[in-house]
């Protein structure tokens, strides 16, 4: 068995692959695979309406917000936002907090006019600008709340009196959200919910209809809502994984109940790192992510020698991206706590032989 800390797409509990690949033979004894089912099927339909209500319930999402299953990802919704939201003749406000940021930025101004109310650029992003201005005056608000490349994660935003957007690709279902604060949550499910393959979309309703463009009907929110995702056929097999996740987390307790477990693995991590004279943490401190756990060392010989040592003993998908370097320990709900102290042993380890 190997660690897999890989940023994503990523591990997902060992019971989810079992289900998964039994369904792909016979779907819960109906004789068919998941595969060939019709999206229009009694049986599709079940697996969709309980993938819906496990979002509604697990992230309590309240009546007036839809949820979605779309296709694309969340870079898909880097566009589908401001086609949506971006008034005619207003603003978007955009948080830069790193490389996915940024992509939702470009995209954005594509579509109209975007501000960047801060960006925390100038320190290779390893931290989180909190003084920021958001006019009043703006279309929206959008935040990437854990930056799955650098480490660092937003705990907590303004209460702001301009709709909130949020990229959550790696930090959703890893922790409660504050829906009286945020109207649309987005996110790639290969992070945290499920497979690649579909993205996740909680919208309030009201925001809609607001403007005058000429979207492309793909592109529409509300064509999706009002075909409850099935305005074309859905991503069913990604759906149904996600689905089987989301339950895997309802049966152990649910956000609130993993959101502890992954409060004490990320301490657990980083308490190993600031006490170790190997590794060195990247984010700033009150920033660091639950999430992606990024730290380096002190020559590029060090971290080539560390990762042989670690890929050896069966530790995979630590290399950081080559954007920050050194390291990154994803450690999402499906890792358990025995895999952190598995790369804790290991680094301890390493560390032994070398000083
Ligand atoms: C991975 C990731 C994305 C990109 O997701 P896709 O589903 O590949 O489009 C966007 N934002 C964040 C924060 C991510 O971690």
């Amino acid at each position: 068995m190997k660690h897999n800390f890989g940023a994503g797409p990523c591990i997902l509990p060992q019971e989810v692959f079992k289900e998964a690949s039994e369904a792909v033979l016979d779907l819960d004894g109906i004789g068919l695979s998941i595969l060939e089912i019709s999206h229009r099927s009694a049986e599709f339909q079940r697996i969709m309406d309980e993938a819906t209500s496990l979002v509604r319930e697990l992230l309590e999402v309240p009546s007036d917000y839809s949820i979605l299953f779309l296709h694309g990802g969340a870079s898909f919704q880097f566009a589908m936002v401001p086609l949506n939201l971006l008034t005619e003749g207003k603003i978007a406000a955009y948080l830069d907090t790193g490389a996915w940021s940024k992509k939702a930025i470009k995209e954005a101004l594509n579509i109209g006019e975007v501000e960047v109310v801060a960006s925390s650029g100038d320190e290779n992003y390893s931290y989180i600008p909190k003084e920021y201005i958001v006019s009043s005056d703006a279309a929206y608000f959008h935040y990437t709340s854990n930056n799955t490349i650098y480490g660092t994660e937003v705990f907590d935003i303004p209460k702001l009196d301009v709709p909130v957007v949020s990229d959550m690709s790696s930090d959703i279902f890893s922790r409660t959200i504050d829906f009286t604060k945020h109207d649309l949550v987005y996110a790639g499910a290969q992070k945290n919910m499920g497979p690649a393959g579909v993205g996740l979309v909680i919208i309030k309703d009201s925001l809609l209809g607001k403007v005058n463009r000429v979207l492309p009907n793909i592109f529409n929110y509300s064509n999706h809502i009002n075909a409850n995702s099935l305005y074309h056929t859905p991503p069913v097999y990604s759906i149904y994984v996600s689905m089987l996740n989301l339950r895997w987390l309802k049966a152990k307790g649910g956000v609130e109940v993993i959101e502890q477990e992954n409060v004490v693995k990320a301490r657990t991590l980083y308490e190993a790192i600031d006490n170790s004279k190997l590794f060195k943490g990247t984010a700033a401190l009150e920033d660091r992510s639950r999430m992606n756990i990024t730290f380096v060392m002190d020559t590029p010989e060090l971290e080539a020698a560390f990762l042989k040592f670690a890929t050896e003993r069966n530790i995979v998908g630590i290399k950081g991206h080559r954007s920050v370097g050194g390291f990154r320990a994803s450690i999402y709900n499906g890792l358990s706590i025995s895999s952190v102290n598995a790369l804790i042993d290991v680094m301890e380890e390493f560390e032994e032989q070398i000083v």
